[in-house]
């Protein structure tokens, strides 16, 4: 496999409004069109990832629903 990271990792700038190659130092990463901050992805990614982040616990309840379910199949068969 070639190495496309380069190519490949990229981050939002809030400048730009868009996502950027960028410059990463230890503590930051900048970008390389505006020198400004970067950030891992943009707002609406972010907020659509803790949502998803946000779902995984409901699952639990489902989990006993599907536990019944389960032993409901079996008493089934
Ligand atoms: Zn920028």
């Amino acid at each position: 496999m070639n190495n496309n990271s380069f190519y490949n990792d990229r981050k939002f700038c809030p400048c730009c409004q868009d996502y950027v190659a960028y410059l990463a130092s230890p503590t930051q990463s900048y970008c390389v069109q505006c020198a400004g901050e970067v950030r891992i992805m943009s707002p609406e990614d972010w907020a659509t990832f803790n949502h998803n982040r946000a779902k995984s616990p409901r699952r639990k309840g489902k989990t006993t629903k599907a536990k019944t379910a389960a032993t409901q199949v079996k008493t089934a068969v």
